[in-house]
């Protein structure tokens, strides 16, 4: 029997000793301002046993992680036909890479990096009513919690900055990979990013990618070759130019965001989630990507 406690215990124990914690994202001012020692964990098994250290109830900006959930949306409205504007190979880059893009013709490589989730978001300002309302009500819903909401704060304060954001909306724009207007798109995109929920909200989110496609209340959301797609890009893109380093080091599916979270995942097994705010010069959490290490490691639980 694996004692799980104990495992986040000494990993807290761990993470509190680290003297460098990375540095809290500057480029949003809202979030430049948020304390580096927060730490926490939340581990929730599809058995029904939970597990939790340090700040798991402290809500934090999503930030990326919501670009897996954008995704799901949209291959819940229109599936297979999102490949056609979007790749699926990692990129070796940075998030917020625009080069490439030129080079490839305005198809961004895959929907995880800022590129290709802006389409995606594209894609969902098309397809929803409201999209906006819709979105955080699908959220809502997948975790059964109705308290979830955007911080409309970080959203305006990215959008004062967002100006590498503009340019990569703008290059998709001049190659007609965005249907609707700029402004429209990246209003939708910085309030996707700008949603908040804390570690164990994640991990409810998030359950329908290790439960085969049902979410936290068993109803069927995703079919198992979606779920299968998702986990896939999850693995091979969901943290940039160190999706190797994750896969090595931690061997789970995941996704990272610039508010400090990562949440990852052992499919039909649990789902994990940590939030540090000091990023590493790649942009994932520093002591999280660490403490995920210590969690496969310690538990000898990872797809490899
Ligand atoms: N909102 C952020 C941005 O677009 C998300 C980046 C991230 O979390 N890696 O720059």
């Amino acid at each position: 029997m694996i004692d799980y406690q104990s495992i986040l215990d000494e990993i807290y124990l761990e993470a509190l000793n680290s003297s460098y914690k990375g540095e809290v994202a500057s480029y949003i001012p809202e979030l430049a301002t948020i304390d580096v020692s927060n730490f926490g964990v939340y581990l929730k098994q599809l058995n029904g046993n939970s597990y939790s250290i340090g700040d798991w109830d402290k809500p934090f900006s999503i930030q990326s992680i919501s670009k897996v959930l954008t995704l799901s949306k949209a291959l819940q409205l229109i599936d297979c036909n999102i490949w056609d504007r979007v790749d699926v190979e990692p990129s070796g880059n940075p998030f917020n890479f625009l080069s490439l893009l030129e080079q490839e013709n305005g198809i961004p490589r895959n929907p995880l990096i800022n590129s290709g989730a802006i389409v995606v978001a594209d894609i969902l300002v098309s397809k929803l009513e409201n999209p906006k309302e819709d979105f955080i009500n699908y959220i809502r819903d997948l975790a059964n919690d109705q308290t979830i909401d955007y911080n409309y704060k970080v959203a305006a304060s990215e959008k004062e900055k967002g100006f590498k954001n503009y340019a990569i909306a703008n290059l998709l724009k001049s190659y007609g990979n965005l249907k609707n207007p700029v402004e429209d798109v990246l209003d939708f995109y910085f309030h996707q990013c700008s949603i908040e929920l804390n570690c164990e909200q994640i991990t409810k989110v998030f359950y329908l990618f290790s439960n085969k496609g049902k979410c936290i209340q068993e109803i069927k959301r995703l079919t198992l070759s979606q779920v299968k797609r998702v986990n896939a890009i999850m693995l091979t893109c969901g943290f940039y130019d160190e999706a190797g380093e994750f896969a090595f080091t931690v061997g789970l599916p995941g996704k990272s965001g610039v508010g400090g979270g990562i949440v990852a995942l052992l499919p039909n097994n649990f789902v994990i989630a940590t939030w540090s705010p000091g990023l590493n010069e790649k942009g994932n959490s520093l002591i999280g990507m660490k403490a995920l290490e210590q969690f496969t490691t310690k538990t000898g639980e990872s797809i490899f």
